[in-house]
């Protein structure tokens, strides 16, 4: 069973003083096995350094971080992490990124295979294996990503924007193909987005965070039935929901008067 646990979870960068920062002011959170859960929030509100502190690629100031009850220190394969701007190996196939794992791991190549031609097949790439990056559009590259991140078995998928650099109508379309994989592999997922039909089209709870500093504003849970389809976006109660959560992050960023604007 998987389980993310944050208590009073403090980050400042530059240093406490003069030109530092505090990006996250004592963030508690509870995650647990299987959930889908989205962190929702203008930019600079912390989404980022969150998800970077629970995968141990940055540090943090005060508090606690574990996973499965052990404290995080540094990234481990048993949390992947899929960025917004793809980050795939310009030199290697898509067989060749989502292998690379695999690769450093010494695992023998007839293994790999298995495991490389299950993926592809997962999301969506069956026939692409020997293409490029470059030879990819966007849509595809982020499968490719997808596929890599699963490929060294994570309990937990960390996405930080994954869909950002999407268009509207790939976006949506990537949105349903993780929801397909994630109830094909159910892993549980912690996904950063500030589009709030994203979150909540995708999510079971939703952490709204507000900025300077990161705190969080609430932790919601989302209210429609599962497999999300196309007419839950255009259902009344979905955007009553929609308009409820614009509503808080605007009146917190009244509060915060106007500088967490993004
Ligand atoms: P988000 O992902 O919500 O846009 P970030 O986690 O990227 O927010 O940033 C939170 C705050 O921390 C912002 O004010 C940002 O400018 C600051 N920040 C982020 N990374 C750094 C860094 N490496 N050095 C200094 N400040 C940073």
């Amino acid at each position: 069973m998987t389980s993310i646990s944050l208590k009073s979870v403090t980050k400042i960068y530059g240093g406490r003083g003069g030109d530092s920062t505090l990006a996250l002011d004592g963030i508690s959170l509870e995650l647990g096995d299987s959930e889908f859960v989205s962190i929702l929030g203008p930019s600079g509100c912390g989404k980022s350094t969150l998800l970077r502190i629970i995968d141990g690629l940055i540090g943090f100031d005060e508090g606690e971080v574990l996973f499965n009850g052990q404290p995080v220190t540094r990234p481990k394969q048993d949390r992947g992490f899929i960025f917004q701007a793809f980050n795939l190996f310009p030199w290697r196939t898509v067989r060749g990124n989502i292998e690379f794992g695999l690769d450093v791991k010494g695992m023998p190549r007839d293994q790999r295979r298995e495991i490389s031609d299950r993926l592809i097949s997962l999301v969506g790439l069956s026939g692409f294996d020997k293409k490029y990056p470059h030879e990819l559009s966007g849509g595809m590259q982020q499968r490719v990503g997808i596929a890599r991140a699963l490929a060294i078995e994570p309990e937990v998928l960390l996405m930080d924007e994954p869909f950002g650099a999407l268009d509207a109508q790939t976006r949506e379309d990537m949105q349903d193909e993780l929801l397909r994989i994630w109830s094909a592999e159910k892993k549980t997922v912690l996904f950063v987005t500030h589009s709030i039909e994203e979150a909540i089209y995708l999510s079971d709870r939703i952490i709204m965070m507000t900025p300077r500093p990161g705190r969080i504003l609430a932790d919601l849970k989302v209210p429609f039935e599962r497999p999300r389809t196309e007419e839950h976006r255009t259902q009344a109660d979905f955007s009553a929901f929609r308009h409820e959560i614009y509503g808080r992050l605007k009146a917190a960023h009244q509060l915060d008067g106007g500088a967490g604007r993004s």
